[in-house]
């Protein structure tokens, strides 16, 4: 059954590259704020030298933690913007190839990230009245922040 719905229309795609060094989830959050984005979808591609991927335990309703560190490829990177306590929020998860061709995959940590070189996507949708925003709201079933 679908718990949660909410109608948008795209508005403005924008694109752009982090600064060697930026924290990935952290930029695009402040990207938002200053674009006055509440909801959108993001695609990013690029290379990084450290970064934490999560993975949440779905028994114990906590996140568990992988620091890496070293030389990776940003494969791919995707997620999307809402709104968690009013301000934009980006989920997003990422998968990495190592010099081995071998991918590490998880939800992205914020924070935690340099990247060497990043390319990314945001397209920014719209509601249709003020109400139509997608908030993140604390969900018991799950022990996460859900729309
Ligand atoms: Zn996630």
């Amino acid at each position: 059954m679908i718990k949660t719905v909410k109608a948008f229309k795209p508005e403005t795609v924008w694109m752009g590259r982090l600064e060697k060094g930026a924290d990935i989830i952290n930029s695009l959050e402040a990207f938002c704020a200053e674009k006055g984005i509440k909801a959108g979808w993001v695609n990013l591609l690029g290379a990084l030298d450290r970064a934490t991927i999560s993975y949440y335990d779905q028994e114990k309703h906590q996140y568990f933690h992988r620091p890496l560190h070293g030389e990776y490829e940003i494969v791919s990177c995707g997620g999307n913007i809402s709104l968690k306590d009013g301000k934009p929020f980006a989920h997003l998860h990422i998968v990495l190839s190592d010099a081995e061709y071998q991918a590490w995959g998880g939800h992205l940590w914020p924070g935690t990230v340099s990247v060497f070189a990043a390319e990314f996507s945001i397209f920014e949708l719209k509601g249709e009245t003020a109400s139509d925003e997608l908030s993140r709201c604390p969900d018991a079933a799950t022990g996460l922040a859900l729309w």
